[in-house]
């Protein structure tokens, strides 16, 4: 079964009691609001993470995903921060190959392919980011581009470990400009990409959750969370407000 997930990506925003009050909003207001099936996961910055992963505890709806780990599973990489540690706060999800990270932090496929390792090692979900630029989708290489991404990163999976990962597809060019993929845009990649996965894993392929990120808010997620091939959304301005979150979490 697909599950159907809203993760709020928080980036580098919010000190920590600022995070710690955004929690605690949406972790109330989910309580009181949310009665779908959706599986909402707060993505905060590192230091907010054993404190928020304690408000969220007990919640049926919202726990916590880290925004990266590194490849190695401990010793001397000074400021680095492992799948040990973020798993022992209680922290379930991973976001990796953010197009952020891709790009600042010239991260590459087969880094990532690592961090999926380590990270499934230790029982947690990831949530693999994948998205071209515009100049690529312009020049009509942007499935092409994407499907690189998927295979490259993940495609080393067995079944089992597959069926574990989430995938987000992020168009670069819609990430916190404002610029949201049409829901037919969204829809026609999300498509290509669950027939790709299927084309490799078949059954286990086809149920992955594909989660849409780029520039979703309240007034756009119930379309894009109407389309078929829709599972989820991966949220980064729109989660820093728990009213517009939740909004975005009820959209199904
Ligand atoms: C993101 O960074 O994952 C993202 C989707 O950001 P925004 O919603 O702000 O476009």
């Amino acid at each position: 079964m697909r599950k159907k997930i809203v993760a709020g990506n928080w980036k580098m925003n919010k000190n920590f009691e600022d995070g710690l009050k955004l929690a605690t909003e949406v972790v109330n207001i989910a309580a009181a609001e949310v009665t779908n099936d959706v599986s909402i996961v707060l993505c905060t910055p590192f230091i907010h993470l054993a404190a928020v992963s304690k408000i969220a505890e007990g919640s049926p709806k919202v726990s916590t995903g880290a925004q990266n780990i590194y490849t190695k599973e401990s010793g001397a990489y000074t400021g680095e921060i492992s799948i040990d540690m973020v798993k022992s706060v209680g922290t379930k999800y991973v976001i990796i190959g953010h197009s952020e990270r891709r790009e600042y932090f010239n991260e590459t496929n087969a880094q990532l392919a690592e961090k999926l390792n380590l990270i499934l090692k230790n029982g947690l979900t990831p949530i693999f980011c994948c998205g071209e630029t515009l100049a690529q989708r312009e020049k009509g290489i942007h499935i092409d581009f994407v499907k690189a991404q998927l295979s490259e990163s993940l495609f080393h999976l067995s079944d089992e470990d597959f069926a574990k990962v989430v995938v987000a597809y992020e168009p670069i060019w819609a990430i916190g400009t404002g610029v949201t993929a049409t829901s037919a845009q969204a829809q026609d990649m999300h498509a290509e990409l669950r027939k790709y996965l299927a084309s490799k894993y078949g059954k286990v392929g086809e149920n992955t959750s594909i989660l849409y990120g780029g520039s979703a808010k309240p007034s756009n997620a119930k379309e894009l969370f109407a389309c078929p091939d829709i599972d989820g959304g991966l949220i980064g301005g729109a989660s820093l407000v728990a009213r517009d979150f939740i909004d975005i979490s009820k959209a199904f």
